[in-house]
């Protein structure tokens, strides 16, 4: 060090943002030595707190690292700086982390393996050679394996597991890529895999991974414990074992998620583009939709009648060692989540033998516990963007930035595909993907996330947020918890809107073009909405066209019967039930006379605008599907269909005006009914009528958005909802729109479905 002690200087930095288990400390000790610094660097619950001494010039190079060459998979949001007294030390510590501090840090969520760690897994010589838990400073478990705040090994599951002499030196040295990373672990020292099989005895390490590799290769299902639960794995190639694992799963048509070994193999498998490998390669490592190649490593039975399928590559050590590299191995496993349809996926190894005892042959476990259930995300990639479908592993809880200051909330999602989130300041943590509400188990992992993120994030919130349904069981769940905080209800497709203004950063006094499209949401009339305009802000909305009225007969059974919508909309648009349709000879005669009786006299019907359910009706009419097995099977067969196909001119919606000033316009679909009608008579083709419908609703969207215009003068238009999770239609749409001078604005951050909606409820509740 210079001995010139007039010339130095000495200041602290208060670093907020995702800056604990991401290898910041580290990065700060090695900026500081580089740069002669002096001082310490510990966690708070705060973030990172800096106190560095050196030459003034030195501290401002230090300053600018610190935002423009931190780890990558550090976010961060805010540099305080204070100027303190010289002191004249020597050395560079990193300190205990400290309990104090104001605001509470944000996490990390869990990352991929890295390239460094898989090279070492598979390198002989290497001392953490095929051990299935390698991790450094940039990868492995983080939101999963968390307990407390300050993120250190201490507030981890990692506490079960003492290092070793060799991991302890690692862990302590600035020059070693493990310096300071909590899960760190070897064979010495680090969590085990057990197999555990009915009528043979339990086996270790490698024995475990070798008997699990043979029962997949023989087409045994094998529950897997991975970073946020368990999977049911089978050989993706085996038709029995896929068929056998979907009626074991009573899982109907819904596709599996299938993990390849590499990406060489799953270009044969799939299409892919650059920018999909990159987000197939990357830290986050969500399962991708990708269009299929037909390719014999596939059993039909991994995702019948579907034109994607939904792929990952490995992404932690012990899955790279179930695949193996060595030609024997599985190349291509399914990879579902370990639970009963519509539970949340099973974290715990006692539940794993018990609840999944009907699903698999054997057990894959280790002895990491795990806190927080977290389920595989899943994106596609479309309008130009990674389009998130189900957020959840690698995405939570990274935070959201919000377009204005609120005070402590918790908003409790919908019933369906339930997410909650808290809020405080400027940010917003939504929670991972936690299931449908009609489970108990989902109700019981609700409670749980909720308290697990706001130990994380500090958040006490004053008040909740639920949505306006009377019957669903989310605001029935707030109220058992507000303990005297006041609950204030949003509507759904408000919600929707909302969520979306947020994630854009739209602020507080700006109204927009909301144009909510999806399957269900409970109005302010009592009618089930689900194809709604609204000028909204976050204060308000009106609403100012919705698709006109067909009655929905028999709530559940005209959603899991699309036939049923589809005569609803026959009767509707008064074209006569004739024994030449496709909808006609699907619906049984009894339930025919039924259903025709409900539809005349309105009785046990309710009046839905719901998007949704139309596709549901055009895909029975044009004979694609008449009962559903999976929540939206009718509109992604449909879209699977369209695609690629020139719709040589679209169906048309009509427009009738409001029947008073303020009462909004009805896009009525009695045109559209009779052209399909016409088609399917005329022997048009199913892709063609799917790809006229998809036109349809994309001109409507168009021009209700130009009604809007010329009514309000508001030129941006916020879609959300889940419809526009279809690849099809969103391009299409915001590609119509911005064509025609809109600002357009889509969900990019959160899903377009319900799982997307806790944000927007946030920012009602904050603004209301
Ligand atoms: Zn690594
Ligand atoms: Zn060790
Ligand atoms: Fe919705």
């Amino acid at each position: 060090m210079t001995g010139h002690h007039g010339r130095r200087s000495r200041r602290r930095f208060d670093v907020s943002g995702v800056v604990q288990g991401v290898g910041f400390r580290p990065f700060v000790y090695a900026a500081a030595a580089e740069l002669e610094l002096t001082g310490t660097v510990h966690n708070d619950v705060a973030g990172v707190v800096i106190d560095v001494e050196g030459l003034p010039e030195r501290l401002i190079d230090f300053a600018r690292r610190l935002t423009d060459a931190h780890p990558p998979l550090a976010v961060v949001e805010a540099v305080v700086m204070t100027d303190l007294e010289p002191r004249g030390g020597t050395g560079f510590s990193i300190g205990a982390s400290s309990a104090s501090g104001g605001h509470r840090t944000f996490a990390s969520p869990d990352v991929a393996t890295c390239d460094d760690c898989v090279a070492e897994l598979r390198d002989p010589t290497n001392r953490r050679f095929r051990h299935p838990f390698i991790t450094c400073t940039n990868c492995g478990p983080r939101f999963t394996i968390i307990t407390d705040l300050p993120y250190d090994r201490g507030s981890t599951t990692m506490v079960d597991f003492p290092m070793c002499e060799a991991c302890q030196h690692e862990y302590e040295d600035p020059a070693d890529r493990r310096f300071h990373a909590q899960p760190i672990a070897c064979h010495d020292c680090g969590p085990t895999l057990r197999l555990v099989s009915a009528g043979a005895a339990d086996e270790l390490g490698e024995q475990a991974l070798s008997r699990a590799r043979t029962l997949l290769q023989e087409g045994g299902i094998v529950a897997v414990k991975g970073l946020g639960g368990y999977h049911l794995a089978c050989d993706a190639g085996n038709e029995t074992a896929v068929a056998e694992l979907r009626r074991r799963k009573a899982r109907g048509g819904k596709p599996f998620a299938i993990m390849v070994r590499d990406l060489r193999h799953l270009r044969r498998i799939a299409e892919v583009s650059d920018d999909e490998e990159a987000i197939l390669t990357g830290g986050r490592r969500p399962i991708l939709l990708l269009r299929s190649r037909s390719h014999p490593s596939i059993a039909a039975s991994v995702a019948p009648h579907n034109p994607d399928l939904g792929v990952l590559l490995p992404y932690t050590a012990t899955h790279e060692l179930l695949m193996g590299r060595d030609g024997h191995g599985t190349q291509v496993l399914v990879m579902t989540s370990g639970n009963v349809s519509g539970e949340p996926i099973v974290t715990d190894d006692a539940q794993a033998m018990t609840r999944l005892a009907g699903l698999a042959d054997a057990w894959l476990m280790h002895n990491r516990r795990i806190t927080v259930p977290c389920d595989d995300s899943v994106a596609r990639f479309t309008a130009g963007i990674e389009l998130p479908i189900r957020r959840s592993r690698g995405y939570a809880p990274l935070p959201i930035a919000l377009p204005f200051e609120v005070e402590p909330i918790l908003a409790v999602g919908a019933d369906l595909k339930n997410a909650c989130g808290v809020a405080q300041g400027r940010y917003a943590w939504i929670s991972q993907h936690l299931g449908d509400m009609d489970d108990l188990a989902t109700i019981e992992a609700l409670t749980a996330s909720a308290a697990h993120l706001e130990m994380l994030t500090g958040v006490e919130p004053a008040q909740l947020v639920a949505d306006l349904h009377p019957a669903y069981r989310s605001p029935a769940w707030a109220k058992t918890q507000a303990a005297g905080r006041p609950i204030v209800r949003a509507q759904h497709h408000h919600a929707h809107i909302a969520s979306v203004m947020g994630e854009h950063g739209v602020p507080p006094e700006q109204r927009v073009i909301g144009i909510a499209f999806d399957g269900t949401g409970y109005g302010t009339d009592g009618a089930v909405w689900g194809g709604e305009v609204m000028i909204a802000d976050y204060k308000g909305f009106q609403r100012s066209a919705h698709l006109a009225y067909v009655p929905l007969a028999g709530g559940d059974a005209s959603v899991l019967r699309p036939y049923r919508m589809a005569l609803a909309h026959l009767h509707n648009a008064g074209v006569p039930w004739s024994a030449d349709l496709p909808s006609l000879a699907a619906c049984p005669d009894n339930e025919r006379a039924i259903l025709r009786h409900q539809l005349s006299s309105g009785f046990g019907c309710v009046p839905t605008s719901s998007m949704g359910r139309l596709f549901d009706a055009v895909a029975s009419l044009a004979g694609v599907r008449h009962e559903v097995e999976y929540e939206a099977q009718a509109a992604i067969e449909l879209e699977g269909l369209a695609r690629g196909v020139d719709p040589e001119g679209g169906y048309r919606f009509a427009l009738v005006p409001g029947d008073h000033q303020d009462a909004p316009t009805t896009a009525d679909p009695t045109p559209v009914v009779g052209a399909i009608v016409s088609d399917v008579r005329a022997g048009v083709p199913a892709p063609v009528i799917a790809a006229r419908f998809h036109d349809a609703v994309t001109a409507l969207i168009v021009t209700l958005a130009r009604q809007s215009r010329a009514e309000t003068g508001l030129s941006t238009v916020v879609l959300g909802g889940g419809v526009f999770q279809n690849a099809l239609l969103l391009p299409s749409t915001v590609a119509a729109l911005r064509e025609d001078a809109f600002d357009v604005l889509h969900p990019h951050l959160l899903p377009p479905n319900d799982g997307g909606i806790s944000l927007g409820q946030i920012l009602i509740g904050a603004a209301g």
